[in-house]
């Protein structure tokens, strides 16, 4: 059973709170270790890190990238954000 099956990885994209610019992944935050579906941009390293708000933490931090997901998310979906961000 993958770590991610039991949640809606889709939806988490979908979520205002995951932003609109960059790839999809699943990344981690350094501050409080929430585990949350986001767009990542300016990724620094490999599989790399990015820095997006965290909700818990209520600021800015740095989420580390443990999967892509581009795989999860379908174009249409992806096209979509795209047009709800612009
Ligand atoms: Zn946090």
């Amino acid at each position: 059973m993958s770590r991610t099956a039991d949640r809606n990885l889709a939806a988490e994209l979908e979520a205002p709170e995951a932003g609109r610019n960059g790839t999809p992944v699943d990344a981690r935050c350094c501050s409080c270790k929430r585990v949350r579906a986001k767009f990542a941009s300016k990724i620094r390293g490999s599989p790399g890190s990015f820095q997006h708000v965290c909700h818990v933490c209520c600021r800015v931090t740095w989420w580390n990238i443990l999967d892509e997901l581009e795989d999860v998310i379908d174009d249409e979906t992806l096209a979509k954000l795209g047009e709800v961000g612009q």
